[in-house]
């Protein structure tokens, strides 16, 4: 008998599982790559939101347990997967200047942005009103860290590469059957594909689609990322990711002209030397219409848990939400209203199923 199934891969999938390794619980993970949001993630962390400078939900808080957590990782699975750099915000008037300075001054953002502004001295970067620079963020090659990872867990017997099919689970009163596979609880991380599940499909889970193209820009020689309408990421080499866009209509999984010619626009009002595109990603942030993670217990059977909703942000949020969910259903703990799926049980569970 296991302890657990987990049914999903990405970023919240790898944070229950190390969670549950943590505290030595014995447990499998289904992963059949249908969605690819945190493969295809910028992997930013980032405590300020760049388009009004202000401080992004909890997030000075989620980076004291998610920092250690992907160092941890760093040194269990042998690979480098934390970069830390600047990343400078590209001004587009004095205005804005104006309320960087009064940013920098709220004690919940003065760690992150430096009052003293910086001249562009880069001939290919179109920024005539000044940067921002943003202290203590950086990157997580998340596809680095999910190869890595699956690797691993492959090695300890516990993947399953096949999708999880829902009609297959049988419920008992105290534990779970699939396929030859008893174990006392479930969870559910599967990103987007959520919206397949018949046990919590009820949950207003919106999706967002987002898509990258990656540039070659031999001229450029830009050594830090930029934030203007678009982030310019550099990836060595003379190559860049740019993007990435936000789609609340297109749920498709598939890169778009569309997307690939607005953030085509968007680039030479950033940088004026001649570029190449060479690849494009798109995947689905899993987006609640409130904002907040889906975190918690199925209205009506006993352990079934969902971990999803991280919209933007999974990077830094998911090491924090997973060992919440973990603690509350291995140790009581409460969970957080604000992100408790409950929230949402009383109007859409049972509409759903009146
Ligand atoms: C373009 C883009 C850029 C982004 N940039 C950033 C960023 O810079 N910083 C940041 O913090 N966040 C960023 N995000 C958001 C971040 O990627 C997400 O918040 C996070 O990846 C969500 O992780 P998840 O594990 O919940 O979902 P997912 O990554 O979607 O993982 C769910 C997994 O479940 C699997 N699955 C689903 N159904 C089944 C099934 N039935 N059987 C088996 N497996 C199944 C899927 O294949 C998938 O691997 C970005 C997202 C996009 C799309």
């Amino acid at each position: 008998m296991l302890d657990y199934i987990i049914v999903g891969l990405g970023l919240s999938g790898l944070a229950i599982s190390e969670e549950l390794d943590r505290r030595s619980k014995d447990f499998v993970v289904f992963e059949d790559n249908s969605q690819s949001s945190s493969y295809v993630a910028g992997g930013i962390f980032n405590p300020v939101i760049l388009k009004r400078f202000t401080p992004a939900w909890n997030a000075a808080e989620q980076m004291k347990v998610a920092i250690p957590f992907y160092k941890a990782l760093e040194k269990k699975l042998g690979v480098e997967i934390i970069y830390n750099w600047n990343i400078y915000r590209r001004f587009h008037s004095f205005e804005e200047q104006n309320d960087w300075f009064i940013a920098s001054d709220n004690p919940k953002l003065s760690a992150f942005l430096d009052p003293e502004l910086k001249k562009n001295t880069n001939s290919n970067l179109i920024a005539e009103y000044s940067l921002g620079k943003v202290l203590n963020t950086g990157y997580i090659d998340t596809e680095k860290l999910l190869d890595n990872y699956r690797g691993h867990i492959e090695q300890q017997g516990r993947l399953k590469l096949e999708k999880f099919e829902y009609a297959d689970l049988k419920v008992y009163s105290d534990h779970f059957e699939y396929n030859g596979i008893s174990s006392k609880n479930i969870i559910f991380c599967e990103g987007f594909g959520l919206k397949k599940n018949p046990f919590f499909n009820y949950l207003p889970l919106r999706g967002n689609k987002g898509e990258y193209i990656v540039i070659h820009a031999p001229d450029l020689k830009l050594d830090f990322a930029v934030k203007s309408s678009v982030f310019l990421i550099p990836l060595g080499n003379d190559y860049y990711k740019a993007g990435a866009t936000y789609d609340h209509q297109d749920k498709t999984a598939e890169p778009t002209e569309k997307a690939k010619n607005k953030l085509i626009s968007a680039l030479k009002e950033l940088i004026k030397c001649d570029f190449e595109v060479v690849d494009q990603i798109a995947g689905i942030r899993p987006a609640v219409s409130d904002r907040r993670p889906l975190v918690g217990s199925h209205p009506e059977l006993d352990n079934i848990y969902c971990c999803n909703g991280f919209g933007s942000r999974g990077v830094l949020i998911s090491p924090n939400i997973s060992r919440m969910l973990i603690g509350h259903i291995e140790d009581g703990d409460a969970l957080d209203s604000e992100v408790n799926l409950e929230r949402f049980t009383k109007k859409h569970y049972k509409l759903v199923n009146s």
